[in-house]
């Protein structure tokens, strides 16, 4: 892991294969993180004899953007709706608009989600840039860190926004209770998950 600009969020991830691999397994259940967007049709991993590679391909409207995780070289099909690839245990999901999405120049962003599939009390997600001009990865940030955690009774949904340099707070209660607040960002501690609630619950209590 090698991060730009640690001191200041959004993280700039110095590679596309950095920000994939961020975190390498849910800090919760320690099972691995898997991307999970119902954009992505298409995420084919070869082995060349040497290496592994691996190509990602977005479905977005009548679109098609594919990038290589190891070269970043991307390849977009504008108009040209792709032909997903079936492997066997795929579970591709279909979700395609109407109408071009990708323009043919300036700037384009793109998110996406990295989520644990076991525990679902994980999730962070990402924000590729896109130089259209170019056609190439221009930057790609932390754009989000979700975390929930379950204590007496209490389910807490923390959800860190680098973006907007704010920590959405969320908890609920069996019996159907919800409250939420909006702090300026909290540092998640993803060793002691609970430290970072019951920080938070304080800052809470004093504003
Ligand atoms: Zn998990």
């Amino acid at each position: 892991m090698s991060l730009l600009n640690s001191m200041n969020p959004p993280l700039k991830f110095s590679s596309f294969y950095d920000a994939i691999t961020y975190h390498s397994q849910c800090p919760m259940c320690h099972n691995p993180l898997e991307i999970n967007d119902n954009r992505i049709v298409s995420n084919i991993k070869s082995y060349d004899g040497e290496k592994v590679h691996q190509k990602l391909t977005f479905i977005l409207g009548d679109d098609s953007l594919t990038i290589d995780v190891d070269t970043e070289l991307i390849d977009v099909k504008i108009g040209q709706p792709y032909n997903p690839v079936y492997s066997i245990g795929s579970s591709t999901v279909y979700n395609i608009g109407r109408g071009s999405t990708i323009p043919s120049s300036g700037i384009f962003i793109q998110g996406f989600n990295i989520d644990c599939m076991i525990c679902c009390l994980f999730s962070y997600t990402l924000q590729m840039i896109l130089d259209m001009n170019e056609v190439k990865l221009a930057g790609i940030y932390l754009n989000s860190e979700t975390i929930t955690v379950e204590s007496e009774g209490i389910v807490h949904e923390v959800r860190n926004v680098y973006s907007t340099h704010k920590t959405e707070y969320n908890s609920f209660t069996k019996d159907g209770g919800q409250k939420s607040f909006s702090l300026p960002i909290v540092p998640l501690d993803l060793q002691a998950p609970k430290e970072t609630i019951s920080r938070i619950r304080k800052l809470i209590i004093f504003s």
